[in-house]
C-alpha cells in the first residue's frame, strides 16, 4: 500500500474510541521491530521521526525505510514528530511525509497560530496531515507546584479556538504528561476532567505525548543489567484507557522503545560475551521491542483496525 495520510485513520479512531499507536523511529531494528508488532496485531501504524532522528539517520534514509516498510497489509503513516524547523517541515512534505507536526507549543499564542495556519496551508497543497500542539509538555521541575501545573495543561476555551484558527487536523493537548523517562516520582494521573472539557469543544482527533508507562517488568531488566534508572515510573495504564474514552487518538511512544531496546543490548552484551555479530547482540533489543509495541497496541485498542 502507498503510505497513508493521517487524518481519515485518526477520525475513525476518535470515532470509534481507540487510539493509533505513533513510534518514534530512529533506525533499521526499531522500524522492522514496530512494524512486526502492528503487521501481527492488523493495527494501523504511524511511524514518525523526529528532528532528533532526522539528523542522526539522514532524512532520506528513514523515507526509503519507511516506504519499504509501508508494502505491508496495513495502513501507514510516515509523520514528522515536533517539527519546529519551517524549511525541514517543509522539505518533509515535499519529500513524502504524509503527516507532519508543526510544534509551536513554547511560542507566544497568535505567533503559534500564524505559524501553524502557515504549514497547513503548504501540507493541504500536498495532501498532508498536520498536527498542531497548544499548551507546554514541561518537565518535572516545571510541575512543583499546583499553579505552576495549572498554567502548563492546556485551556479547554484556547484550544477551541486555535483548533477552530488554524485548521489544523489533529491537536497535542498537555494533561499532565511529560517527555523522558524518569519524571514521575512515583504514578501520575492525567487530568481527565480537563480532557472531557477540551474533547466537548475541540471535535478533532486529540494526541498524547509524554505517555510512556515505563513497563515494570522491562525497566527491571534494565536495571538487573546495571542501568540506573532511578525510582520513576510513567502514566498508568488505567489513565491512558480512560483518555482514549475521552477523545485521545493518537499516542506517542519513544521512551519505552527506548528502554526496551537499551535493556535487551544490556542483557545480549551480558549474556553472550563470545558473541562479535552485531545482529546477534541487536536480537533480543528487536525482540523486546515488538514485545512492548504489541502490548501498547493491545492496551490502545488498536489491534483488528487495519
Ligand atoms: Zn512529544
Amino acid at each position: 500500500m502507498p503510505l497513508s495520510p493521517a487524518k481519515p485513520l485518526l477520525i475513525e479512531a476518535r470515532k470509534k474510541k481507540y487510539a493509533i499507536p505513533a513510534f518514534n523511529v530512529n533506525n533499521l531494528e526499531i522500524l522492522k521491530a514496530v512494524m512486526a508488532a502492528a503487521v501481527k496485531e492488523k493495527s494501523p501504524i504511524i511511524l514518525q521521526t523526529s528532528e532528533g532522528a532526522i539528523h542522526y539517520a539522514g532524512m532520506e534514509y528513514l523515507i526509503a525505510m519507511i516506504r519499504v516498510a509501508a508494502n505491508s497489509p496495513i495502513p501507514v503513516v510516515m509523520h514528522l514528530d515536533h517539527g519546529k524547523d519551517l524549511p525541514l517541515i517543509k522539505r518533509a512534505i515535499e519529500s513524502g511525509y504524509t503527516s507532519v507536526m508543526f510544534d509551536g507549543s513554547s511560542l507566544p499564542y497568535d505567533e503559534n497560530v500564524a505559524k501553524t495556519k502557515h504549514v497547513v496551508e503548504w501540507a493541504r497543497k500536498h495532501a498532508v496531515s498536520v498536527e498542531a500542539e497548544i499548551g507546554a509538555l514541561k518537565g518535572m521541575e516545571d510541575l512543583v507546584d499546583v499553579k505552576a501545573k495549572d498554567a502548563a495543561l492546556t485551556n479547554p476555551d484556547e484550544a477551541a479556538r486555535f483548533a477552530q484558527e488554524t485548521d489544523c487536523d489533529s491537536l497535542a493537548i498537555a494533561i499532565g504528561t511529560a517527555h523522558g523517562a524518569f519524571k514521575f516520582k512515583g504514578k501520575t494521573h492525567l487530568d481527565i476532567e480537563r480532557l472531557e472539557k477540551i474533547s466537548k469543544l475541540v471535535d478533532l482527533p486529540l494526541v498524547l505525548h509524554g505517555a510512556s508507562g515505563v513497563l515494570e517488568d522491562v525497566l527491571a531488566l534494565a536495571e538487573h543489567h546495571g542501568a540506573k534508572l532511578g525510582k520513576a515510573r510513567g502514566v498508568l495504564d488505567e489513565d491512558i484507557t480512560e483518555a482514549i474514552k475521552h477523545g485521545i487518538a493518537k499516542i506517542n511512544i519513544d521512551t519505552d522503545l527506548r528502554l526496551a531496546f537499551t535493556a535487551g543490548i544490556r542483557e545480549a552484551v551480558a549474556d553472550m560475551p563470545k558473541v562479535i555479530d552485531p545482529r546477534e547482540l541487536l536480537a533480543p533489543a528487536s525482540h523486546l521491542i515488538t514485545e512492548v509495541a504489541v502490548r501498547k497496541i493491545k492496551m490502545f485498542g488498536s489491534m483488528n483496525r487495519a
